[in-house]
């Protein structure tokens, strides 16, 4: 589970060509980081395997199956999203268990899953409070159990510590990154930072106007840069 191919993706706006065909594959359990420049496409290509937005042209298999046309909710995947997405009327609890709600989840069903989530994230003793109660830390983790509860084939993260301090942010790196430890579940985790590409990847895909420049690990994109872009960007010394 977890498995993700792109073949021939293309995104236009309009006349503006975001993505023009694109192929990347994604193993079962990587830990694969979308990084380049602000505005280079890496919203627009979490989005288009989310489901968020149609494909132009090209197709999305996930674990095998064609998943191009189909809803964000019949794709087993699970988008996080900043932590000023939460609800602030609603208790860590409601929150979390939010999208099960949606989907009619029966409410034991519901309730093992929040509490083994909380678990995971140290919020067990939080799931009675509501979002203006917590630190920013806690409200991130929030926003993160509210993925975990659906067991999704793959976590999609979109620069969700961007508006955290920069302690907190070192912090939050390391939890994500022991999360996937633990769950080793696909998480595709998009950055314009260097440094969080560099430490949280086990696979690095560097954009650059929406094409691929290289996809590598931290260490083959650092040692073998395949061209100026790269190197300037990774900050390779060559
Ligand atoms: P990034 O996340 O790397 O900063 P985006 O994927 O958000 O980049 O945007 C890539 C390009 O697509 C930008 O030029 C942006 O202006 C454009 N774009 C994104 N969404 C839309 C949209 N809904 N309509 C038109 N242009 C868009
Ligand atoms: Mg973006």
């Amino acid at each position: 589970m977890g498995q993700i191919t792109l073949s021939g993706v293309t995104k236009r706006f309009g006349e503006t060509e975001v993505i023009p065909p694109l192929d990347l594959n994604i193993e079962d359990g990587e830990f694969v980081v979308f990084v380049g420049p602000s505005g280079c496409g890496k919203s627009t290509l979490l989005r288009l395997i989310a489901g968020l937005e149609d494909t132009t042209a090209g197709h999305i298999s996930i674990d095998g199956k064609d998943a191009t046309g189909l809803p964000p909710a019949k794709r087993g995947l699970a988008m996080v999203f900043q932590s000023y997405a939460l609800y602030p009327h609603m208790t860590v609890r409601k929150n979390i268990a939010f999208p099960l709600r949606m989907a009619g989840m029966a409410k034991d069903e519901q309730d093992r899953r929040v509490e083994a989530a909380a678990k995971v994230l140290n919020l067990t003793s939080y799931l009675d409070r509501r979002p203006g109660q917590l630190s920013g830390g806690q409200r991130q983790r929030v926003a993160i159990g509210r993925a975990i509860v659906r067991e999704p084939a793959a976590f999609l993260f979109d620069e969700p510590l961007s508006n955290l301090d920069a302690a907190l942010r070192v912090g939050m790196r390391l939890e994500i990154s022991e999360l996937h430890e633990r769950l080793k579940t696909t998480m595709i985790y998009v950055t314009h930072d260097q440094v969080e590409a560099m430490t949280m990847a086990d696979k690095i895909v560097v954009l650059n106007a929406g094409r691929i420049e290289q996809v590598g690990s931290p260490l083959e994109l650092y040692r073998t840069p395949r061209n100026l872009f790269v190197a300037g960007f990774i900050g390779s010394p060559r």
